[in-house]
């Protein structure tokens, strides 16, 4: 059993996006860009805003946090994000989710130009990558398919399985697998007998957010892993979906949590920033 250790990996990856964004200063004088729009008090919200912010600080990558009240109205935001689409020196836009409950997450993300779309939410993008077209990915799946690819993990005639299906996790990561002609199944809250399906994997990724939802029993022997799920227990430990312990010793690579998937969602971010901060014309 190997372990994917997406921290280390992360930490590579965002050594060379330092190096590229250089690079990019002294090319071109561009310095890629990136504004991130926080609504409301949400801690863990504003956990991940600030790891992003010093991601991008040490990447040499400029920041702007547009932190706003909880009561702020829809109009509001909408007018921040067609702002930071006209503003020239901002490559991305992120809004930081979830959003409270009265705004329509759906139109904030349709707003941001898709040229823009680092988080790989727009409509635009999600069906590029569906078609298989070049255009932003998001991050967390995205991460994934470079850690695989890292450790010589090729997903073609594999069979894949997809615990968790949401829009930012579970589907694009499904279609990046397909895509790489993996033959997928996807799995979710409805879905009966789960193990049945889990079982079948040569690659199980598991996004749901349930701790211990995947015991030694729905793996099969020799499968790879990879558990993107963040729980943070009562005793404030963080653990992912998979019952690692007893899961580990049947894989023949398994990431942990932390220092999996989750670093490696960040260091996309500045990826596709720099990416957008490439294509200005
Ligand atoms: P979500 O709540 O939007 O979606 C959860 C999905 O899991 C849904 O499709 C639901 O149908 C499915 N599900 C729920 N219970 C299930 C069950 N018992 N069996 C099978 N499927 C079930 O959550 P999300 O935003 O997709 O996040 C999922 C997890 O991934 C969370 O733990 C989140 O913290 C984590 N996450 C991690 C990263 C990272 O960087 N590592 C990034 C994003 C999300």
């Amino acid at each position: 059993m190997q372990i994917i250790d997406g921290k280390s990996l992360a930490q590579e990856i965002r050594q060379q996006i330092a190096r590229e964004v250089e690079d990019l200063k002294k090319s071109r004088d561009i310095t890629p860009g990136l504004a991130v729009i926080l609504v409301g008090d949400d801690p863990a919200s504003h956990a991940y805003v600030k790891m992003k912010a010093k991601a991008c600080k040490e990447a040499g990558i400029y920041s702007i946090t547009h932190e706003m009240p909880e009561s702020i109205s829809q109009g509001e935001i909408e007018e921040t994000i067609t702002m930071m689409n006209r503003n020239p020196n901002i490559d991305g836009i992120l809004v930081q989710l979830p959003l409270p409950g009265h705004l329509d997450a759906t139109r904030l993300l349709e707003l941001i130009d898709p040229r823009k779309d680092v988080d790989g939410f727009h409509p635009f993008n999600v069906g590029r990558l569906v078609a298989g077209l070049e255009g932003f990915v998001p991050c967390t799946p995205l991460g994934v398919m470079k850690m695989l690819e890292r450790y010589g993990i090729n997903p073609k005639g594999k069979n894949a399985c997809v615990v968790g299906a949401s829009n930012i996790v579970g589907k694009p990561m499904a279609a990046l697998l397909l895509n790489a002609f993996a033959t997928v199944e996807v799995c979710h809250i409805y879905t009966q007998n789960l193990a049945e399906h889990t079982r079948r994997a040569d690659i199980l990724v598991v996004g749901v957010g349930k701790p211990n939802l995947i015991t030694e029993e729905m793996v099969k022997e020799g499968a790879v892993v990879v558990d993107i799920g963040i729980n943070r227990l009562e005793d404030g430990s963080l653990v992912g979906d998979v019952d690692y312990e007893a899961v580990a010793p049947k894989c023949s690579y398994i990431t942990p949590v932390p220092g999996g998937v989750g670093p490696m969602t960040i260091a996309m971010l500045l990826q596709n920033t720099l990416t957008a901060a490439k294509a200005r014309p």
